[in-house]
């Protein structure tokens, strides 16, 4: 038996407002797809939100709607201490609600999104090629264009060309089992998450199972469910990527190197427990963005420092500055 999704948020007692607000909201919007969210308010400025484990399609549509749309981007538009407000209440609160439902999403995903209204689902978002093709079969899925066998086996037919291509095998050679590439992909850190090598070998099962014609009814939910998750993953690599390449930002008029995670100096006189646990820390891949050590943040990541103030990026006034210079112009 599935269980009831259950979430809490404790928001910083200036922000009391707006996290009522933003769950009225919420659950107006939800009631459209029947899906009943409860809240409760404890006397310590707990919220407790509540949706029951039957209503669990519904809270997918729900969820699919409101970030397509750009739902959530809108409502923060109109929000006063929007970037307070996106932080420390909406992102919580959905990343909590993907993740009773997906796998694969990383926070920092769902924060630019809600920041920018990143233009997901219209196509045209992703920089890189592969990625580009999957939201063209993506558009063809939704627009039941094709079958989600048909879908199925493009996918697969994508991903085998996505990991050969990273994995640079020569073209024309016989190329290895789609579980042995897989394997390899994941060895060279291009799917670096079990989840992600699940999703992939999960997609080839389906369409090697299709291959007897009798098993070519898949569930459409079981397909949305996987072009979902397909679609995290790949926006996931697109940022990656574009990270990497962003080695210096711009403050101030003056240009600066950008701390890799791993690289961050420690504060002097910090005690040695500080310099153990972080080590300690930093072997494991990011908590916000899901980098690994020496490598670039993910846009708008919460653990990335600013070269210049050593602050918080995301939020340090060396930004806020060079955003108020940008909306100035
Ligand atoms: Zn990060
Ligand atoms: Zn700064």
């Amino acid at each position: 038996m599935p269980s009831d999704t259950e979430l809490t948020l404790t928001p910083p007692a200036y922000l009391y407002q707006d996290a009522r607000r933003f769950l009225r909201f919420l659950r107006v919007a939800a009631q459209k797809h029947s899906v009943t969210v409860t809240v409760s308010i404890s006397t310590a400025g707990t919220f407790r939100l509540s949706i029951p484990a039957n209503q669990s399609a519904g809270l997918d549509a729900f969820l699919q709607e409101i970030t397509f749309q750009h739902g959530l981007y809108y409502y923060l538009c109109a929000a006063s201490n929007r970037r307070d407000v996106a932080r420390l209440i909406v992102k919580p609160i959905i990343e909590g609600l993907l993740h009773s439902q997906y796998d694969v999403a990383y926070p920092v995903q769902i924060q630019k999104h809600l920041l920018e209204g990143t233009p997901d689902w219209a196509g045209g978002a992703f920089l890189e090629g592969t990625a580009q093709q999957y939201e063209i079969l993506l558009q063809k899925h939704k627009l039941k264009m094709i079958t989600p066998y048909e879908f199925v086996r493009d996918l697969d037919d994508l991903l085998t060309e996505f990991m050969l291509q990273q994995l640079e095998h020569p073209k024309g050679q016989q190329s290895p089992k789609f579980n042995v590439l897989v394997g390899m992909c994941g060895q060279k850190d291009v799917l670096r998450t079990k989840e992600a090598r699940k999703l992939f070998n999960r997609v080839h099962s389906l369409r090697t199972k299709g291959l007897h014609r009798l098993e070519r009814e898949i569930p459409d939910s079981e397909v949305t469910e996987i072009a979902q998750e397909v679609y995290y993953l790949f926006q996931w690599l697109d940022d990656y990527w574009r990270a990497q390449d962003e080695k210096t930002v711009l403050l101030s008029g003056r240009k600066y190197r950008r701390i890799r995670y791993g690289k961050e100096p420690i504060p002097k006189g910090a005690p040695i427990d500080f310099r153990t646990l972080w080590e300690e820390l930093i072997t494991r891949p990011c908590g916000d963005c899901g980098v690994i050590q020496g490598e670039l943040h993910l846009d708008g990541c919460d653990l990335e420092r600013c070269p210049r103030c050593g602050g918080q990026f995301m939020c340090c006034e060396c930004r806020l500055t060079q955003d108020d210079l940008r909306n100035a112009e």
